[in-house]
């Protein structure tokens, strides 16, 4: 089903923090080269969607200084990071019986620890820009753990949660997963009632990682909400054949809600095969764009996610090598633009409609 007309836009502040990043985004633009360059200078700004630096920080034993990795901090700012959306996962093996609320509290206190450890970040949910540093936006990957009580998940989004996905490489109490065992339910009774409260509490559900089946049942749940559909870290399925891709109409149904795919550098969801290059990423960032159009296009590397990543785009320094590919495929300097930081601010910028107010009958 297509839902209703696209929602407006974010309120005060998502408006108070695109204006700041538009005018930064402005600095670079009319000096960028546009050459036979690799590489685009100054780099166009990113806002990542899903970058895994706190799964590696918490549970992997990186340290916080950030020296090392996909993220670490010199290629973020070679890359020309501007925003970076911080997943707290929940590993579905964390304990015998999964993750549980207490383990999203942890690796929240990880993520403010990385981001007070490091001057580069703006502390979450900042809403103003500055150039030279990087604003960060938190996520949850997995969110099983809430269904043993939904309401918690009220807190975490007071403290700045915009996306959360239901499930995560298994099915989930909330929602069946695209790799699950089982996928022929979509969102379970809880899994729906969470929903709801997401999007009635402001964040957004994240549909990269849940089923067909969970995807259909939350475009009717955030329809009743106005709220786009964003999948953070998800490619398109007619260019490589994973059940973890979107298929086109899912992508048509994203465009139609005003929502974004956000491109993933994983080799196999990129190519359906082993390897990948960037051109290949390329060929994803075109077809992502032939069908659900340039404003709804967005990237979400997934990089420090345990990924393969692409010749060419080895890590978050590389952004401005996929600038020059995609210039040189005939994109303008504004089409990168919306794709690798505007249209990502636009979803991390949503909030609920006010209800209407009551209708006096007599
Ligand atoms: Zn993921």
């Amino acid at each position: 089903m297509i839902p209703s007309p696209r929602p407006p836009l974010g309120r005060l502040r998502a408006a108070a923090l695109a204006a700041g990043f538009f005018a930064l985004t402005l600095l670079g633009a009319p000096h960028a080269s546009l050459g036979g360059d690799a590489r685009i200078e100054p780099p166009i700004m990113v806002v990542d969607l899903h970058v895994d630096l706190p799964w590696q920080v918490h549970f992997k034993g990186r340290s916080p200084d950030l020296t090392e990795g996909h993220a670490r901090l010199a290629a973020l700012k070679d890359g020309g990071y501007g925003g970076i959306v911080f997943p707290i996962y929940l590993p579905d093996k964390t304990h015998k019986d999964g993750a549980h609320i207490e383990d999203a509290d942890a690796v929240l206190a990880t993520i403010e620890k990385i981001i007070a450890h490091n001057p580069a970040f703006l502390p979450l949910g900042s809403a103003f820009a500055e150039p030279g540093r990087i604003s960060t936006f938190l996520a949850i990957e997995g969110a099983g753990a809430f269904a043993a009580d939904v309401s918690q998940i009220d807190r975490f989004i007071d403290h700045g949660l915009r996306l959360v996905s239901p499930a995560h490489g298994k099915n989930s109490p909330l929602s069946s997963s695209a790799t699950g065992e089982r996928v022929d339910f979509g969102l379970t009774a809880v899994g729906k009632e969470f929903c709801e409260r997401v999007y009635a509490k402001g964040a957004l559900v994240d549909v990269s990682h849940v089923s067909d089946a969970a995807f259909a049942d939350i475009v009717i749940i955030a329809a009743r909400h106005g709220a786009p559909i964003v999948a953070t870290h998800s490619n398109a399925r007619a260019v490589a054949k994973m059940p973890r891709n979107l298929t086109d109409d899912q992508l048509r149904i994203i465009a139609a809600t005003g929502g974004v795919a956000g491109v993933n550098f994983h080799a196999p969801f990129v190519t359906g095969g082993a390897d990948a290059t960037l051109d290949d990423v390329v060929k994803q960032v075109e077809h992502l764009v032939k069908i659900a159009g340039i404003e709804h296009v967005a990237v979400g590397s997934d990089f420090d996610g345990g990924i393969t990543p692409p010749v060419g785009l080895e890590d978050a320094s590389t952004f401005p090598a996929l600038a020059a590919a995609l210039i040189r495929r005939g994109m303008s300097h504004d089409d990168v633009l919306r794709i690798f930081s505007q249209n990502a601010l636009r979803v991390l910028g949503w909030r609920p409609i006010a209800p209407a107010a009551p209708v006096e009958t007599r």
